[in-house]
């Protein structure tokens, strides 16, 4: 029975099964422990990446009645289509994370037109008519009763899964030592010791900004 999922599904695949592998791989005998919304998503994000790797691509995308293998032609295609819309899509995500922050950094109780607000606070960052912020105040429930001041860590978590994939770039995806080190690292600890310290005992370093910006064309 052929599955045919699309790109996307397989994507939301490999991102719950990274999910999956945190929970799997997971030291912490407690059974709720606070992790940082931006790093719960780092082993769901990072998993993301092999997906779309042609050496991957080639041990699972096949056609459901022939068995071929997937054309390279083809993964050309899905590399380069990973830039398409980029420049609108982050454009968004800090716009309405711009939004959250300049709601929660008033400093005094005010009565405001909400609509009003929020027009004035787009002009002023400059955000060009033609790109809308993600969420509009009206209907941006994550503000008001659970990422407060804190919509920007779906674009953290970003920043640290390219950083963290980068470390596989730089090793060969199917690298063992940096496959254990990532999982003595990161899954193993979430929720037991602090995500910075987690990181730099990965990495080596802090994390940087550059592999976001090149793996989406933006640098
Ligand atoms: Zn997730």
């Amino acid at each position: 029975m052929p599955s045919l999922l699309t790109l996307d599904e397989v994507r939301t695949l490999f991102h719950e099964f990274g999910h999956a592998l945190d929970a799997l791989m997971n030291e912490n005998s407690y059974h709720s422990t606070f992790i940082p919304w931006d790093f719960v998503e780092l082993p769901s994000q990072i998993l993301e990446h092999w997906a779309t790797e042609p050496e991957v691509l080639k041990l699972y995308a096949k056609h459901y009645e022939t068995g071929e293998v997937i054309p390279d032609e083809l993964i050309g295609k899905i590399g380069i289509s990973r830039f398409f819309n980029q420049g609108f899509d982050n454009t968004e995500l800090l716009a309405a994370s711009l939004l959250d922050m300049a709601y929660h950094t008033l400093e005094a109780p005010v009565n405001i037109e909400v609509q009003e607000f929020e027009k004035n606070y787009l002009k002023e960052i400059g955000l060009i008519p033609e790109i809308e912020p993600r969420y509009r105040t009206t209907y941006f429930l994550h503000i008001i009763g659970g990422y407060d001041a804190g919509y920007y860590c779906y674009t953290w978590a970003a920043v640290l899964d390219n950083d963290a994939f980068e470390a596989f770039r730089e090793h060969g995806i199917f690298d063992k030592a940096t496959a254990d080190s990532y999982r003595k690292n990161i899954l193993a600890k979430n929720g037991i010791m602090d995500a910075s310290a987690q990181y730099l005992n990965f990495r080596g370093r802090d994390p940087e900004l550059e592999p976001l910006l090149r793996n989406r064309g933006l640098n």
